[in-house]
């Protein structure tokens, strides 16, 4: 007898579902905010976990000319991806070695130090720099920019497309670092070059006007992450995460459930197996805390997570049997990103870029 081939959901485990049109209007959303600034597109982290070769080309196609990727490489295949026309601009700057490579691939340096200054330099050409006011991280301190202000010759060469910097508490609107870094900014940029500049990222978007400069470089809410908590989220939810059921079983009184024996049935429950686990990115935090949803019952993750599967509650579920195949959310309507992120004792860029590589990843939306 011919088997019918497993649908891929079950063979995967479970469902990551990327919505390109939400993820369009995503970007219309930040750049109708921004006004008339450039809204450039941050796809660094194989866009945020959710594969950069679907993404970057609908944010092209939605208007997107300059790209931030992390690495060269990084920029490189995004380069493969996008083709000629849009600027990549690689974050970290170049490596030793490497400018032949920002020349094949027509990619842009974000020089962040003195040193990478002066190693580009000997390249040449086209690049973006980078001023730290205040999350000393990258870029040039305030006491690097008096030395090129100082030095002109410093910068020989150096075509500056970009000043940028960024912001440390975007997040908190009313966080005194906010006006304190854009001050800074202002003030270190008119000790350089004249050029373009930009500050915002995602939530500096939602900062207001007077953050949006010439450029904001949005990456989480293209991705549905809310830019700050002060109240509903004004960006659309991109991803749905599924996982499918494997087995379902009744334990009675007093079973214990899952490695360490860490969850005791105070009566009969009906325990379904998940196939989705710590190697898919679902943290072991979410052992007897997280839920998973169905039906708009919420259906606690009881015992501990495991690293293919979690074992979740479903005897309060009243609508169909849940058996083997059904779809329970990990990530939906009912329990979105951020908050299922919040419950695992961490935010959705970490959650988003965690998830793992073996679900049924499906587009919809193109
Ligand atoms: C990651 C990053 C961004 C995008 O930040 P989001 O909070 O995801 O919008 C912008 N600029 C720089 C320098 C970054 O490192």
């Amino acid at each position: 007898m011919d088997a019918e081939p497993a649908p891929a959901a079950l063979r995967a485990g479970g469902i990551l579902t990327i919505d390109l049109s939400a993820l369009r209007r995503n970007y219309q959303t930040l750049r109708a905010r921004a006004r008339g600034a450039e809204c450039a597109a941050v796809v660094k982290a194989d866009a945020y976990g959710l594969g950069m070769a679907r993404i970057a080309p609908v944010l092209r196609d939605a208007g997107c000319r300059t790209f931030f990727v992390a690495h060269v490489d990084g920029g490189i295949a995004l380069r493969g991806v996008l083709g000629q026309m849009p600027t990549i601009a690689v974050l970290h700057g170049p490596p030793p070695g490497t400018e032949a490579l920002f020349a094949e691939y027509d990619l842009v340096p974000v020089l962040n130090s003195l040193e990478q200054i002066a190693f580009w330099r000997g390249a040449g050409g086209h690049a973006f720099l980078h001023v730290d006011t205040g999350m000393s991280r990258f870029g040039l301190a305030p006491c690097d920019v008096a030395t090129l202000a100082d030095d002109p010759a410093l910068l020989r060469g150096v075509n500056i497309g970009l000043v940028m910097s960024h912001l440390a508490c975007a997040d908190t609107p009313a966080h005194h670092a906010n006006t304190m870094q854009r001050d800074l900014f202002e003030r270190l940029r008119q000790r350089l070059p004249p050029a373009p500049a930009s500050l915002a990222a995602s939530s500096g978007i939602f900062l207001g006007a007077e953050y949006h400069l010439d450029m904001v470089r949005p990456g989480a809410a293209l991705y549905g992450i809310a830019p700050d908590d002060s109240g509903a989220n004004p960006m659309a939810p991109v991803v749905r995460l599924q996982g499918c059921v494997v087995q379902v079983r009744s334990i009675p009184a007093g079973a214990t459930v899952g490695y360490g024996a860490t969850f005791r049935a105070a009566a009969e429950r009906r325990i379904a197996t998940v196939a989705a686990g710590y190697a898919d990115g679902f943290t072991r935090v979410f052992g007897n805390r997280g839920a998973v949803w169905l039906d708009g019952t919420r259906l606690p993750i009881v015992g501990r997570v495991s690293m293919d599967s979690i074992t979740v509650d479903v005897t309060d579920h009243a609508g169909p049997p849940v058996g083997p195949g059904t779809l329970v959310d990990l990530i939906g309507p009912d329990n979105p990103l951020d908050a299922v992120a919040a419950v695992g004792g961490t935010i959705g860029y970490e959650l988003l870029t965690s998830l793992g590589r073996r679900y049924d990843r499906r587009y919809i939306g193109a």
